[in-house]
């Protein structure tokens, strides 16, 4: 059932019971911090909450309080009356086969998104799950949101709107981040715990990507490659890839950024980003993922080559129906 957010603000009020939140798999800004926050806030609301993601935390936002007590798991099996999702459009995402919950909600912003909970509410013009979440918030009891809430939702905000730079970014999306503020975030502490605590391994990795650099549809889509081996000679982690895709879509004449992931092997997980004159998520959606519509990506099992050519050719279609 889709629910508005007063309608959801009063479900979330009445819930009762064992709550479990979870996000997706290979969480980012949005995900940790709408969970998170909706954690804290759910906690002060005085319900019993626990928090279990496929996935870890990654090292750039375990300073968020309250990360430590996610726990990840490959499968969940005790019971819970309800579990809350938060930034998942497709049940897929979640990274667990089923989830054992009596009742279940999801908050999310994904245009691809397709009902498959009892509850949801879905918003693909808001520029994030955590903005979203702060506007139910604040129909609850805007008093509970602390700095222990406002944290992470600010840090959610701030990683999906690419610092406040990207097209999901209006002045709502900026008069959230001050009423943010106003709760006493203090920008910079979350900017040097996001951006300024990188390992150096990053940058071995980075090189190894960068020198992979490649261009199709006469040079408007850049994409580079990471092979699984990478991450054994930089001995860096997969995380720590995140941003890179900025590179290639930082050249002028680029309309779509494409990075090609290799996590397992013949396993790829791509990510894709548009300038505007492509819809990604429509891409991304013909090869069975999701996102937004500069923002993409999706998963794909077989070889490199042959993705690759099915990818430039549907790219080549999109850049030629502009
Ligand atoms: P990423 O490239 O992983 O940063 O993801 C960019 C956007 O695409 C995010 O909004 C993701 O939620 C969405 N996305 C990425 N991978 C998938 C997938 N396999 N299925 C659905 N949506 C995805
Ligand atoms: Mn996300
Ligand atoms: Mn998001």
């Amino acid at each position: 059932m889709k629910l508005t957010r007063q309608e959801t603000a009063e479900l979330v009020k009445a819930i009762k019971g064992k709550v479990l939140i979870t996000t997706h798999k290979n969480p980012d800004g949005d995900a940790v911090g709408s969970s998170l926050g909706w954690f804290h806030y759910l906690k002060k609301l005085g319900k019993e909450v626990k928090l279990i993601y496929k996935d870890p935390v990654p090292h750039f936002l375990n300073f968020l309080p309250g990360t430590e007590k996610v726990e990840t798991r490959e499968k969940i099996e005790e019971e819970f009356d309800w579990v809350i999702i938060t930034d998942v459009s497709d049940p897929k995402r979640t990274g667990f086969e089923g989830i054992p919950a009596k009742k279940s909600l999801v908050i999310d912003h994904h245009i691809t998104a397709e009902p498959f909970t009892d509850y949801y509410i879905v918003e693909p013009e808001i520029s994030s799950t955590c903005e979203l979440s702060y506007h139910i918030m604040k129909l609850i009891e805007p008093e509970l949101i602390d700095t222990f809430v406002a944290l992470p939702i600010y840090t959610g905000i701030l990683t999906d709107t690419g610092s406040f730079n990207y097209s999901n970014t209006n002045s709502q999306t900026h008069k959230v981040a001050a009423e943010l503020l106003e709760k006493g975030i203090d920008p910079y502490f979350v900017y040097s715990n996001l951006f300024e605590r990188n390992r150096l391994n990053k940058f071995k990795l980075l090189e190894l990507v960068l020198k992979t650099l490649d261009f199709a549809v006469k040079n408007k889509v850049a994409h580079i490659t990471l092979f699984k081996e990478f991450l054994e000679e930089a001995q860096a982690l997969p995380e720590e890839a995140e941003g890179f895709i900025n590179y290639p879509r930082s050249i002028e004449g680029v309309e779509v950024a494409v990075f090609f992931k290799e996590f397992e092997e013949g396993t790829w997980k791509v990510s894709l980003r548009s300038k505007g004159k492509v819809n990604v998520a429509k891409v991304a959606k013909a090869f069975g993922g999701g996102g937004h519509k500069m923002a993409a990506g999706f998963e794909w099992k077989g070889e490199l080559f042959h993705l690759k050519q099915l990818l430039f050719e549907n790219l080549e279609t999109e850049l030629k129906g502009n």
